[in-house]
């Protein structure tokens, strides 16, 4: 019933509020509602991956640009660029020069080789652009050459790691090199499709979805929407006749195209096709781009990561020419038919032609002053091939209009000369050749991106790179198909700058490890959506315990009773590939991956009135015994302080430095150690006091606690009236120091009486047995609360006792062996020798007994004071033994989490018993601590 309680309590409900560390943030800065510009953000348990970095091919300049400035770039581990086009790589150099941007970049071997290329000419063309009044140039050729070796290279279907990140890169078809990239952030799998095609081309491999992999989150494109496209063959069908048509007819045919990418699919095309027809070999095929013809050498490189086709023709053109001998013009990219065009001051433009030009989107540059050219003649055609970004001319001229405007400087010039054109006016041509369109986009269609998602079958999707038009058209047809499903896939598609943000519930399953396995038998059974999907009521644990550990399995009940009773207890530890651990802390070192590191704390403080003496007796009062320790100045505040006796030196010349170094003979300084932890510093003459102990929980409590001493020390009436006296004795050296006060001669001799009484050992310093004992329970009260520490009446069982002996043996011995070793008194100072003689009676063995009713008043709330009535005469007699040895009484329980767990302190011993294994390591580790406190219990 209990476990069917809990279950209710702990059963995921999905009202549940989200813990904000399970969700995925995603936020488009770019791409998002339009095509243009990708550039998407992806956070989850705080890691971030940023997908693309494009530059819309409408817009000119800064206003191209993602919104940079909508996210800390800084925070960035991993940015993948998909493919070369410029809407998903443009802005990359502008990212790694310009912004804050840290992280690491990858994208494919051809796609690095490409994207120098293309930027390179970008950049270049930009340079000479048409309204370069307006252009503002967003980064240099320069920026892109100091970043490019910052981006790392990867091969598909590797999967590398960084920063907990592991990603993946599959092909994507669409153009060389383009990746899918598979993105893994603790667990969470994210399959990101960049622009993609499944369609078998002439050369690309075409997308695949990633084999055994279960995807969380679907990010795909959407340019398409839901239209579909005409088939293939239909549409090469459609595109050669447009073509000839155009020929026939005596015209030129104008085929606008992105340098690379679909240029070489068309090339392909158009060769084979002229091949087949001979009637139409002596007509030329011109390819306009120096861009293209260089990133030539890449396509040929690359031959292997192409498909079937090309791998093919590449062997049959190879055997040609080592047939005809001349092997330099092997390979499937040196068409027969086309005609490299390196500008159109060579052309010579005279008759019916095909000319591939870029830039695809007519927005400038060669194509553009083709089309300005050739537009008012009826006998030519344009022919658009690619996806036409919206606000580009070649969206525009698909409509038709009768004119166009003339940008480039041949075009205005051919029509300035038109008579009754007024300065400062747009300049328009008219529009009469024929404009048609056949998408060979490698881009899926509505049908195929329907299809992949399906088939990946992500929870979640979420559209990007698509007009909203076309992505709300595709969102309703996805959500309509979430009537068969039983878990209704959510999709998404968010816009610009809109941030989204998704939750994933995932199990947290922690591994626990070393010690705590090892002494904690196994609290649960695996959890039942792993293992036990019959007894899925029976279980509500939210944590699993993996390895070996499990062969440990109970059953029921008994299981779920064993569990409330021990909860484990220890360190979480979450490495970088998000794996959690239980662990005990003094684990830590083996198991985590992380090195443990010691902290050492410092803290200064200037205390003016209190002495060395002072300090020395207020810190014995506290803490019983202290150890002392003579040190050299150099040694308290390290470098620091010998730097800048090497910089006075070097300022001052010979005489200082020999000042200086007199002085430092005379600064010994005196160090006490507190506790074996914490140490105290003190200059002579009073002044500054150093704290300094290691960073962790228990010192820095009695750090805590050193420090409220020494303030309280400087706040006493001794301290001010001694401070007088210290100074009167510290003027021996000459250079001039703070010493502000000049004593009188009536408080300096009080002061030198005060500071006689502080020579003393502090009485408090080695106490009677009762009042270390009472010390000790204060210090677990410290520890555990006033209300958990009680002592205990009757002694040990004998058979419990030598059961517990010989599981000690094992152990680090941590002040044990009946008081035969005397922990404090290695310090071996006088100060312990002058502790046996002022308290000698206390700690002879002869001393009386001690009672539980004798307790001094300030030791813990006893349960009663009564003596036990029923008192066997073996407990009796172990009662006696125990006091003989000084003990008062056998031991200390310690009540923990509302008396759940206990543990027990054998004095004698120092034994730690407790059913909690983490209970008895803590108590053990206090126990260990506050005997050094009370400078030893029973000697
Ligand atoms: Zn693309
Ligand atoms: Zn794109």
């Amino acid at each position: 019933m209990a476990a069917k309680r809990k279950l209710a309590a702990m059963a995921p409900v999905d009202e549940d509020p989200v813990d904000p560390s399970d969700e995925l943030m995603f936020l488009c800065l770019g791409g998002g509602n339009e095509v243009g510009r990708s550039c998407h953000i992806i956070q989850y348990k705080g890691k971030t991956v940023m997908l693309d970095a494009g530059m819309h091919p409408a817009y000119e300049g800064f206003s191209a640009m993602p919104f940079y400035d909508e996210f800390d770039l800084s925070t960035v581990d991993v940015l993948l660029i998909s493919h070369f086009h410029v809407d998903h790589a443009a802005s990359l150099p502008y990212v790694l020069a310009k912004t804050n941007f840290q992280g690491k970049v990858y994208m494919t071997h051809a796609t690095k080789a490409i994207y120098k290329w293309l930027i390179q000419d970008s950049v270049r063309v930009g340079n000479i652009s048409n309204s370069s009044e307006t252009k503002v140039q967003v980064y240099t050729e320069a920026d892109h050459l100091n970043t490019f070796p910052k981006i790392d290279a990867i091969d598909f279907y590797t999967t590398h790691t960084h920063a907990g990140i592991r990603i993946t890169p599959y092909p994507a078809g669409h153009v060389l090199g383009a990746a899918m990239f598979l993105i893994e952030i603790a667990g969470l799998k994210i399959l990101f499709t960049g622009d993609y095609s499944r369609e078998d081309d002439r050369h690309l491999v075409s997308a695949a979805v990633p084999k055994d992999v279960k995807i969380d989150v679907l990010i795909t494109e959407s340019t398409f929407g839901i239209s579909t496209h005409v088939p293939r063959l239909q549409r090469e069908t459609q595109l050669m006749k447009s073509i000839t048509d155009i020929l026939n007819r005596g015209g030129r045919a104008l085929l606008p195209v992105f340098a690379l990418g679909r240029a070489q699919e068309l090339l392909l095309i158009l060769d084979e096709y002229w091949a087949k027809h001979p009637e139409y070999q002596k007509i030329p095929i011109y390819y306009n781009s120096s861009l293209a013809r260089k990133c030539m050498v890449v396509y040929q490189t690359y031959v292997s990561a192409m498909n079937d086709n090309i791998k093919r023709l590449f062997k049959e053109r190879m055997a040609e020419a080592e047939a005809s001998g001349d092997v330099s013009k092997g390979g499937p990219w040196d068409f027969r038919f086309v005609r490299s065009l390196k500008s159109l001051e060579r052309f010579d433009d005279v008759g019916g032609c095909v000319m591939l030009a870029s830039p695809g989107m007519l927005q400038s540059g060669t194509s553009r002053e083709l089309l300005e050219r050739w537009a008012p003649d009826p006998r030519n055609g344009v022919i658009i091939t690619g996806y036409s970004v919206e606000g580009t001319m070649a969206k525009q001229i698909v409509h038709e209009p009768d004119q166009i405007p003339a940008i480039t400087q041949r075009g205005a010039t051919n029509t300035a000369r038109r008579p009754g054109h007024r300065e400062g006016e747009q300049i328009m041509i008219p529009r009469r050749c024929t404009v048609q369109e056949f998408s060979f986009a490698a881009h899926v269609d509505g049908k195929e991106n329907m299809e992949f998602v399906q088939e990946v079958a992500a929870p979640v999707v979420i559209l990007v790179h698509g007009e909203k038009g076309n992505m709300t058209r595709l969102k309703s047809k996805l959500l309509s198909f979430n009537a068969q499903k039983a878990v209704p896939t959510k999709i998404f598609s968010p816009a610009n700058c809109e941030q989204l943000r998704i939750p994933f519930k995932s199990d947290k399953v922690a591994k626990v490890v070393g010690k705590l396995a090892s002494s904690i038998p196994p609290p649960l059974p695996p959890n039942h959506h792993l293992k036990k999907p019959k007894s899925e009521e029976e279980n509500g644990e939210p944590m699993v315990l993996e390895g070996k550990e499990q062969e440990h399995e109970q059953d029921g009940q008994e299981q779920q009773q064993q569990d409330q009773a021990n909860p484990i207890s220890g360190v979480l530890i979450q490495n970088d590939d998000f794996k959690i651990s239980l662990m005990a802390p003094e684990d830590l070192k083996e198991y985590a991956v992380l090195t443990t590191t010691t902290v050492v704390c410092r803290e200064h403080l200037t205390l003016s009135a209190a002495g060395v003496d002072l300090i020395r007796w207020a810190l014995e009062g506290t803490f019983g015994a202290i150890t002392e320790l003579d040190i050299t100045d150099a040694a308290i505040s390290g470098k620091e302080e010998a730097a800048a006796v090497n910089g006075n030196a070097h300022g001052n010349g010979h005489a200082r430095k020999k000042e200086e170094a007199d002085e430092e003979v005379q600064r010994t300084t005196k160090a006490f150690r507190v506790m074996d932890c914490v140490t105290v510093y003190c200059r002579p003459g009073g002044g500054r006091v150093e704290v300094e102990w290691e960073g962790n929980m228990i010192n820095d409590g009695i750090a805590d606690a050193v420090l409220a001493v020494l303030f309280t020390v400087e706040s006493s009436p001794a301290a001010v009236r001694q401070s007088s006296r210290t100074h009167s004795h510290s003027h021996s050296h000459t250079h001039t120091h703070t010493h502000a006060r000049a004593p009188q001669d009536d408080d300096d001799i009080a002061a030198q009486k005060l500071g006689l009484r502080f020579k003393q050992p502090h009485p408090l310093k080695t106490p009677d047995p009762a009042t270390r004992l009472a010390r000790l329970l204060m210090f677990l009260e410290a520890q555990f609360g006033a209300d958990a520490v009680s002592p205990i009446e009757l002694p040990r069982t004998p058979a419990a006792h030598v059961q517990a002996e010989g599981k000690s043996l094992g152990d680090d011995g941590g002040g044990g062996g009946g008081g035969e070793k005397d922990v404090v008194m290695t310090n071996g100072t006088q100060a312990v020798q002058q502790e046996t003689t002022t308290t000698g009676p206390s700690s002879s063995p002869s001393e009386p007994p001690f009672t539980v009713a004798g307790r001094p008043p300030h030791s813990p709330s006893a349960p009663t004071s009564t003596p036990t009535p029923s008192i066997s005469p073996a407990d009796a007699q172990e009662l006696k033994r125990l006091h003989s040895l000084g003990i008062p009484v056998p031991g200390i329980k310690i009540r923990f989490d509302g008396g759940k767990y206990e543990a027990k302190v054998w004095l004698e011993d120092l034994d730690v018993e407790s059913s909690s294994a983490a209970l008895k390591a803590r108590v053990k580790a206090v126990v260990e601590r506050g005997v050094e406190v009370v400078s030893g219990l029973w000697r």
